[in-house]
């Protein structure tokens, strides 16, 4: 329902709190976040309820914090609004996390293919699919570009989806088809949002990202192609509400 994502010099846990703040609007049942810390853990919490569980939450049991992270507030359409199926979902190997919106509609027929190949699943949703895919494509590749080109090839429906891996820290990566997803350009850091709102309280400088389209950002760099990989221009827009 809610995207944010945050690659900077800054410690990110508060902007994708706050973030998740100004995109609950929309409506959610659930909220998570994610972040890749200095050392190259990556720390998750992600709780059903109103963003304050997920909050009180992180009081409670605070994760080491990082300067890469995700952050998502879902609402449930497959699988129901628990802790396990709230988002962010993790690939296999534990190290690749990713937030979705929308539906992926063959997600049946990919999941029995990966529970085939000896792969198993935490939660109910159609996103854990999306998830399992990356980390596999990752695996054989190393680069999180070239397995979401690879994975965005066998999704069909609505997505945006956004991932990271610990062991690429300071990226993020994002693809989207029938569902938004924007850029804010920062100074030494960059955001994606599901809308503007993400990150408006930061920059007023954005992109839109046009349909099928995969967005790689870094604290100092923006690339944004098609889904077979050739470099595409994208326009830059003012955000011009008040905030
Ligand atoms: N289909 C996904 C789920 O049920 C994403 C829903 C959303 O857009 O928040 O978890």
């Amino acid at each position: 329902c809610g995207i944010i994502g945050y690659v900077g010099p800054r410690q990110s846990q508060d902007i994708l709190m706050s973030g998740l703040a100004r995109l609950e609007y929309r409506g959610y049942d659930s909220a998570g976040i994610a972040v890749i810390d200095g050392e190259g853990g990556l720390g998750m919490r992600k709780r059903a309820g109103k963003l304050a569980v997920l909050r009180d939450d992180l009081v409670d049991r605070p994760m080491p914090d990082g300067t890469t992270g995700i952050g998502h507030t879902r609402w449930a359409t497959h699988g129901g609004p628990t802790d396990v199926n709230a988002h962010p979902h993790l690939a296999d190997d534990g190290k690749l996390a990713v937030i979705h919106n929308g539906i992926i509609e063959n997600f049946a027929e990919l999941k029995s293919e990966l529970v085939g190949e000896g792969f198993s699943f935490r939660s109910d949703t159609d996103t854990e699919v999306a998830a399992v895919l990356l980390g596999r494509e990752y695996a054989a590749t190393g680069d999180l570009a070239q397995a979401f080109r690879a994975v965005v090839a066998r999704l069909e429906g609505a997505f945006t989806l956004l991932a990271m891996h610990q062991d690429s820290p300071g990226v993020v990566v994002g693809a989207r088809r029938n569902s938004p997803l924007v850029i804010g350009l920062g100074d030494g850091e960059n955001f994606l949002g599901s809308d503007v709102a993400a990150f408006v309280e930061h920059t007023r400088n954005a992109l839109a990202i046009g349909q099928d389209q995969i967005v790689v950002i870094t604290p100092t760099g923006v690339e944004v192609t098609d889904f077979a990989g050739s470099v595409v221009e994208v326009e830059p827009f003012e955000v011009t509400w008040d905030a």
